[in-house]
């Protein structure tokens, strides 16, 4: 089943063409790498999938529903999530608390309840940390927690709002290249484990190559290839432009 079709999408900025008829199709429990040099179009098209960007032309069209240009708030209730960064404020909050919070988000309770967020979904959380790995440190604050393992926390957090497409704009920028693999794993296996569509940047082409069903090759806002990873390995052009062999 199509969860997500992006057909034709055109942005400029002034002179630079940031995507240029960009098309694609994600399947639900399919892991799609979007990879390309700097500035080659990548966080733009994730922008215009998310709603944080409006595209000049062409759609987006998540379950056969046209969510071009609507807001991200909007776009998100619709089930697309975008993993974030753990705000600083809540670095001292407790691992489980943090998941609570987006928890209550995701289940617009208001301010009155937010008051007895220690007992509010802490099941609900548990066992999100649990599809992470990271139920054992529930509750530490998250300031303490090795990168990596803030870097499962906050994609926990994604998870509380019940995507059923996730965005992830370079999830493990930063992180060291055993924890990239393990992150891109656990994210596979959750993607096709609970039927999440994923759509992700990567810099490390090892990480990308292990974990992505597909892969999307842009360079100047412009799809140049698009397949397997054994496909895109192979396809000379690729090679050429990106791989630089
Ligand atoms: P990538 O994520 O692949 O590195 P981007 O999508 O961030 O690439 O950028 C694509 C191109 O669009 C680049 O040339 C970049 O400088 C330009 N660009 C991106 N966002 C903006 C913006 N808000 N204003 C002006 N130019 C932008
Ligand atoms: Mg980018």
């Amino acid at each position: 089943m199509t969860l997500l079709s992006v057909e034709r999408l055109n942005k400029k900025f002034g002179g630079v063409v940031a995507a240029n008829d960009v098309t694609f199709a994600l399947a639900a429990g399919e892991m799609l790498a979007i990879i390309g040099p700097n500035g080659a179009g990548k966080s733009t098209t994730f922008n215009m999938v998310g709603g944080q960007l409006r595209p000049d032309t062409g759609r987006v069209v998540l379950a056969g529903q046209d969510i071009t240009g609507q807001p991200p708030r909007q776009i998100c209730r619709m089930g697309v999530g975008r993993t974030f960064q753990v705000a600083q404020t809540f670095l001292s909050m407790s691992v489980a608390g943090n998941v609570q919070m987006a928890l209550i988000a995701h289940h617009g309770r208001t301010r009155d309840v937010v008051a007895d967020a220690a007992a509010l979904y802490r099941a609900e959380a548990l066992a999100l940390l649990a599809r992470v790995g990271m139920d054992g440190e529930a509750d530490r604050p998250i300031g303490e927690l090795a990168y990596g393992d803030v870097k499962r926390v906050e994609l926990a957090i994604a998870l509380a709002a019940a995507p059923r497409l996730l965005l992830m704009d370079e999830p493990t920028a930063g992180m060291a290249p055993r924890e990239r693999a393990a992150l891109m794993k656990l994210t596979a296996d959750i993607a096709r484990g609970s039927g999440i569509g994923v759509l992700f940047t990567e810099h490390d082409m090892d990480a990308v190559f292990a974990h992505a069903d597909r892969i999307l090759v842009l360079v100047r806002g412009e799809v140049i290839a698009e397949g397997t990873p054994e496909q895109v390995r192979a396809n000379p052009e690729v090679q050429r432009v990106y791989l630089g062999t």
